[in-house]
């Protein structure tokens, strides 16, 4: 079975200073865990992350990236400049890309195809709102996300990303959906996947997002489709983050 991925996303948060004692706390207590550790932080504290990453077997990446390739786009972070200060992955997608700058499933797809150009993994975020829920239409709308990204890309780029099921109701709300009901929207998902690339859906990773904690971790890792969690408050505090990196290698 695939070791689980654990990503930090820090989102606008950190310091020099506290970025340098959470990053440490980080490296030394995933050093003997059976599971990919990620850490996703602002891209000023790229550099200074990566600094201390480098020798440990915790892994960087970004918040987002420009889908243009390079030249008068100010403001703007290419994929390129993202694999030249060491990242690996970038988060491409997140409800709250979507929701605060309006990022279409289109623009999605772009970024998606600049991330994999630069040989990033990209890690494409889905999910439905709560309305979206209640009215009856999560497995539409987030295969139907997915469906927009897939239906840009071949096989060969479609094995190589990672897809986040988020809920946007349990993002930073510390309601997280249950492990059932995640597994029921991964399930869908994995037969997606299974319909798309056959024999090869595995290579796809489905991690789920929304109020992931020290404490509802283990029971959302045991599910068949929870192939890890994207993190946000609880990577902030290292001691709960790397209780999650715990979980997630089966302890
Ligand atoms: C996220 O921002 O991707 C996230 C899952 O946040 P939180 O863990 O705080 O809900």
């Amino acid at each position: 079975m695939a070791r689980k991925l654990i990503a930090a996303n820090w989102k606008m948060n950190g310091s020099l200073g506290n970025n340098a004692a959470l990053a440490q706390r980080i490296v030394d207590g995933a050093a003997s865990l059976a599971c990919e550790v990620l850490l996703c932080v602002p891209y000023p504290y790229l550099g200074q992350v990566g600094g201390l990453l480098a020798g440990s077997r915790v892994a960087l990446g970004a918040q987002d990236l420009s889908e243009h390739d390079a030249g008068a786009y100010t403001g703007e972070v290419s994929a390129a400049m993202l694999k030249d200060v060491g990242c690996s992955h970038v988060v491409v997608g997140h409800s709250e890309r979507r929701k605060y700058h309006g990022e279409s499933d289109a623009l999605v797809l772009a970024k998606v195809h600049r991330a994999q150009a630069a040989a990033l993994v990209p890690i494409v975020c889905v999910g439905e709102s709560r309305e979206q829920r209640e009215a009856g239409d999560t497995e539409r709308v987030v295969l139907g996300q997915i469906e927009a990204v897939f239906g840009g890309l071949d096989d060969a780029a479609a094995r190589r990303l990672v897809l986040a099921y988020e809920p946007v109701w349990a993002i930073g709300t510390g309601l997280a959906a249950t492990p059932e009901m995640a597994q029921a929207v991964h399930a869908s998902i994995r037969g997606a996947l299974v319909a798309r690339l056959g024999d090869e859906a595995g290579a796809v990773a489905i991690l789920y997002g929304g109020s992931v904690n020290a404490d509802n971790a283990a029971a959302l890792f045991a599910m068949p489709d929870i192939d890890g969690a994207l993190v946000g408050g609880a990577s902030l505090d290292a001691e709960a983050f790397i209780s999650i990196c715990v979980a997630g290698s089966g302890r």
